[in-house]
């Protein structure tokens, strides 16, 4: 995986978001045009069974194409070769990512919050989607220039054997790739199996329900503590919040790893959680 500089003097701990339910509400969109795809797939594995986009977001949220398929190939008593995944995965993510280039909108209130926290945090975004449906959809929500490429790190396409969530490896790669030790760093997951991917590298997870449908949010908010989450919060607000009391654990973990906290004392003082009551502003 890439490494980005080190930049000497950055005393800020790494915040790193998930992407589809957590910065914008793409799992719903793309799970209608996935079932498209997971039915085909389904049909050439000689199953009779056809998913409705409900059926296959309660099966498959928090995880990717690839690793779903190849589940239901193996259920099938077939391999990924045989069965040509690569060709599916690709299909999916094509058909996935112009549905969500076409479908997703910029949300103010994301916008401002991720502005907010990148004052105080060093911010990247660790994923289980490609890299490609990645760049869509952050063009789409305006985020782009918050959280360019060299910040993103896909499951998919940033480790040398592709995986998913809740394997650990993409958050482990990322925060070596930034250089921070894992408690000096906090993950933001509405999904379960991202919860257990951040928790199981060793990093602090926030939960957030912002995009998740309101009769679901108690069961998920139950799951997301199950999984390790720390808190959970409903909506961007509260992560920030969150974020705010978890920062001075994070940038202790941060001055612990380099040794001694002479150049950490700005961002110590920048942070100012008792003038505004743990929120950022
Ligand atoms: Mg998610």
């Amino acid at each position: 995986m890439r490494r980005p500089d080190h930049r000497p003097g950055d005393a800020r701990p790494a915040l790193l978001l998930d992407a589809d339910g957590t910065l914008f509400p793409s799992e719903e969109p793309a799970f209608e045009a996935s079932t498209r795809v997971t039915n085909a797939f389904l049909r050439e594995l000689g199953s009779t069974e056809q998913w409705t986009p409900d059926e296959l977001r309660q099966r498959a949220v928090g995880r990717n194409f690839r690793s779903l398929a190849t589940d239901l190939a193996r259920d099938a008593g077939r391999t990924p070769r045989d069965v040509g995944l690569e060709a599916w995965v690709a299909r999916e993510q094509e058909v996935v990512t112009t549905h969500l280039a076409a479908t997703l909108r910029p949300d103010p209130e994301v916008t401002a919050a991720v502005r907010r926290l990148a004052r105080h945090w060093r911010l990247a975004v660790v994923s289980s989607s490609a890299l490609a449906r990645l760049d869509a959809c952050f063009r789409v929500t305006g985020l782009a220039d918050l959280l360019p490429p060299e910040s993103r790190y896909s499951a998919q396409d940033s480790l040398p054997v592709p995986t998913s969530k809740p394997d650990p490896a993409v958050y482990t790669a990322a925060v070596a790739a930034l250089g921070v030790p894992p408690a000096a760093a906090l993950a933001v997951e509405d999904a379960a199996s991202g919860v257990t991917s951040a928790a199981a590298a060793g990093i602090p997870v926030v939960g957030i329900l912002a995009f998740v449908p309101p009769a679901e949010r108690s069961r998920r908010a139950a799951d997301l503590v199950a999984a390790g989450a720390r808190t959970v919060g409903k909506d961007w607000e509260l992560v920030e919040a969150a974020a705010a009391v978890a920062h001075l654990a994070a940038l202790h973990a941060l001055t612990e790893d380099v040794g001694g906290i002479a150049d950490r004392a700005p961002a110590l003082a920048r942070w100012s959680p008792v003038s505004t009551g743990g929120v950022p502003r």
